[in-house]
């Protein structure tokens, strides 16, 4: 073990010029990595160094490299930049490259000797039949160091209809058994797990409607299909919908629900567009809307027929985060960008307003009129708040207190 270690602190001097780690956690991490026993997760703040976690146990395995997958086209080229200038071999393989920049990496993946220490991958990429046999090829020659995770938590959970591919990564990571990952941010992979069991609970939650019908709507493709298989289970006629579905197959859904064979549709945003059907009895959102807005007119779509119908939003901090940090990249990037940065800054505020909106005890029609300008309408006791104050204020309580630890 003190092998290890002096081996460690070499490596970390030589490649990247540091004297000591930032915190024992990243020393441990690393140790972890390095011993190859198991598979490591990291789950620390960001500016901590989750990044060496990965990158010195990768420049530790000699003439091998290490594969990262990460979410956004934009990080991978920050650390490409960052590993060039230590003078590390990094390249991606993505869509933005000319054939002839892709023809060069994959030269050099294929050769006898190869120099790439660590090739970034987006999930979309990982999920081609050809990147599948590379990777065959690159195991079979043992160039393999590590499959490395980076951002895991926003490959995961963002959604509007993104990032399908996320999932064939644990599949991938299965076929390999012998290479060892390292994953970025597990504390949000548990985050995702938790909203496993919360999901059974929403499921528990569930209205059964009698007559009538409702929406569900998801942030993601994956979370659509899991919620409409799980609310199946219920016993509910449920159907997906996102825009994932073939044009032909949407329409089919569409209609499916719309003539009332299945009662629930569980949706992706993209859905709801036109659809004007009177006998919506509920509207739930299974997480986070984007703004208040988007809110107002998706829940809206219940009780066109002023029969007596509701809606609820199920909310949760792992969401939030990770909506926020893309937003917040999106907006990084776009600065200096004329009306693009003016877009992404406003999708940013208004997604606070949204985060207000649910972590407050105000009547909830209040909290609408007060976004729109429009005057207070009489609640009648009709929302969560004004029903039962002290209950609602208990419950904001609590949750806040469990988001706490
Ligand atoms: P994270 O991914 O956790 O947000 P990064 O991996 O991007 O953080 O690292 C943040 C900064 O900390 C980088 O500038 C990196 O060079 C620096 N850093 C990481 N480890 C060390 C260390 N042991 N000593 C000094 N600086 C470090
Ligand atoms: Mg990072
Ligand atoms: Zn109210």
């Amino acid at each position: 073990a003190t092998e290890d270690k002096s081996a460690i602190n070499e490596a970390l001097q030589r490649h990247f010029g540091h004297k000591s780690f930032k915190s024992e956690l990243q020393q441990q991490a690393i140790k972890c990595a390095v011993k190859k026993k198991q598979d490591v997760y990291v789950s620390m703040p960001t500016g901590s160094g989750k990044s060496l976690c990965f990158q010195l146990p990768g420049l530790m395995c000699k003439d091998q490299l290490t594969v990262v997958f990460s979410p956004l086209l934009a990080l991978i080229k920050d650390q490409i930049d960052h590993l060039a200038k230590l003078k590390v071999p990094a390249d991606s393989l993505n869509s933005k490259m000319s054939s002839k920049e892709r023809e060069r990496v994959i030269t050099d993946l294929r050769a006898i000797k190869t120099n790439i220490r660590f090739l970034y991958i987006t999930p979309e990429q990982a999920a081609t039949k050809f990147f599948q046999d590379l990777l065959h090829s690159l195991h079979k020659h043992k160039k393999l160091a590590y499959f490395a995770v980076d951002e895991a938590h926003c490959v995961s959970q963002w959604g509007h209809d993104f990032r399908p591919d996320y999932l064939k990564l644990g599949e991938l990571r299965a076929k390999y058994p012998d290479v060892n990952s390292i994953e970025d941010d597990f504390q949000h992979l548990a985050a995702f797990a938790q909203h496993c069991l919360g999901d059974e609970e929403q499921f528990k939650a569930l209205p059964k409607p009698k007559r009538g019908c409702g929406i569900i709507y998801c942030r993601t493709r994956d979370q659509v299909e899991r919620v409409a298989v799980g609310v199946s289970k219920q016993g509910i006629a449920a159907i997906a919908y996102h825009a994932g579905l073939k044009t032909a197959d949407r329409v089919e859904v569409q209609e499916a629900w719309m003539r009332g064979d299945k009662a629930i549709i569980c949706a992706t945003n993209s859905f709801g567009m036109g659809v004007d059907k009177p006998s919506v009895r509920f509207v739930i959102h299974w997480d986070v809307p984007q703004n208040v807005a988007a809110y107002y007119q998706e829940s809206g779509r219940a009780g066109r027929d002023n029969l007596p119908s509701y809606c609820r939003l199920y909310y949760g901090r792992e969401d939030v985060r990770s909506i926020r940090f893309l937003l917040q990249h999106d907006a990084q990037r776009a600065r200096g960008r004329g009306d693009r940065e003016m877009l992404t800054e406003r999708a940013l505020r208004q997604f606070e307003r949204i985060v207000d909106f649910c972590e407050q005890t105000r009547c909830r029609h209040k909290l609408f009129a007060d976004y729109f300008g429009d005057p207070a309408p009489d609640c009648r006791g009709q929302c969560d708040v004004c029903k039962r104050p002290k209950q609602a204020t208990k419950a904001l309580e609590m949750f806040q207190r469990l988001c706490m630890d």
